[in-house]
């Protein structure tokens, strides 16, 4: 099928689904998929979409698969991450969450830095790559998601330890001990969005989902372990339409302040030291 062919075909489904330049998007796919030049693609209308390239785009553009997971690869700050369906794909909101991040370490002069849940190891190695001089430790509860971290880290050849962990159990004590500033993108979407969601469904679930609110992990935090939560600096990413909630749980463990994700949007909750 030719190009041209495709977007005439798919074009009404594309509008419905917000996607107002029908052609850009696909041709940027191709680009993406084939590893051609897009201006090459978008010059072309002819250009011909075999069997195995439709399949693909229909699966993306019809049933939201993540295009992330086909090319293996995503994007995230100055560099590229391997990905597959063990992680979840970095989003922007979290490039905004490392930002600031950066400006707490730089301003506390800190030298040891976990990762809570780093998935395919995204936030860490932005921030070892910032700072190479610093420790960063990062931990994620999966197995396969550790793996990929790892591969990460090797890939863009930075040095960070990992550990399989829930939460903290499985943390040495002396890391613990040293860590002086924690940043973690939990699992925060609520069940409702998360089962009304088209897209959400192909990324883990343990790395999204966290109950009714959104609160489960924070929850388990503070009631598994509250002397850390008192003792240790944090960054946590949240969901937007119950940061109240979050920001609620953590003041009992210290000083709280909100920020805005690059939407404007209240997205980021930072816990002082006690
Ligand atoms: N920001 C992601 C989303 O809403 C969720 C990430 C997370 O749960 N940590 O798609």
């Amino acid at each position: 099928m030719r190009l041209n062919e495709y977007i005439k075909n798919n074009r009404e489904i594309m509008l419905k689904k917000g996607i107002f330049n029908p052609l850009s998007f696909v041709a940027k796919l191709i680009s993406k998929i084939k590893k051609i030049e897009f201006s090459k693609i978008i010059l072309d209308r002819d250009f011909e979409i075999d069997d195995k390239l439709l399949l693909l785009l229909n699966k993306i553009i019809i049933e939201d698969y993540p295009v992330e997971y086909i090319t293996k690869s995503a994007e995230f700050m100055d560099f590229e991450l391997y990905v597959d369906e063990n992680v979840l794909i970095p989003r922007i909101e979290t490039e905004d969450l490392v930002k600031i991040a950066m400006k707490i370490i730089e301003k506390n002069k800190y030298k040891n830095i976990l990762d809570l849940g780093t998935g395919s190891g995204a936030i860490a190695i932005a921030l070892k790559k910032s700072f190479p001089e610093i420790n960063i430790y990062a931990s994620d509860i999966s197995e396969k998601a550790l793996k990929v971290a790892k591969k990460n880290a090797d890939k863009i050849n930075v040095k960070i330890e990992f550990f399989e962990s829930d939460i903290f159990y499985n943390i040495p004590e002396e890391v613990l001990k040293k860590v002086d500033f924690i940043v973690s993108n939990p699992p925060y979407v609520e069940e409702k969005f998360y089962i009304n969601s088209n897209s959400l469904k192909y990324e883990p679930e343990n790395a999204l989902v966290a109950g009714k609110d959104g609160q489960d992990f924070f929850l388990r935090l503070s009631n598994e372990f509250p002397d850390l939560l008192f003792e240790k600096h944090y960054l946590f990413e949240t969901t937007e339409f119950n940061i109240e909630k979050t920001k609620e749980i953590l003041s009992e463990f210290g000083i709280i302040k909100i920020y805005r994700d690059s939407f404007e949007i209240n997205r980021f909750v930072e816990k002082l030291k006690k």
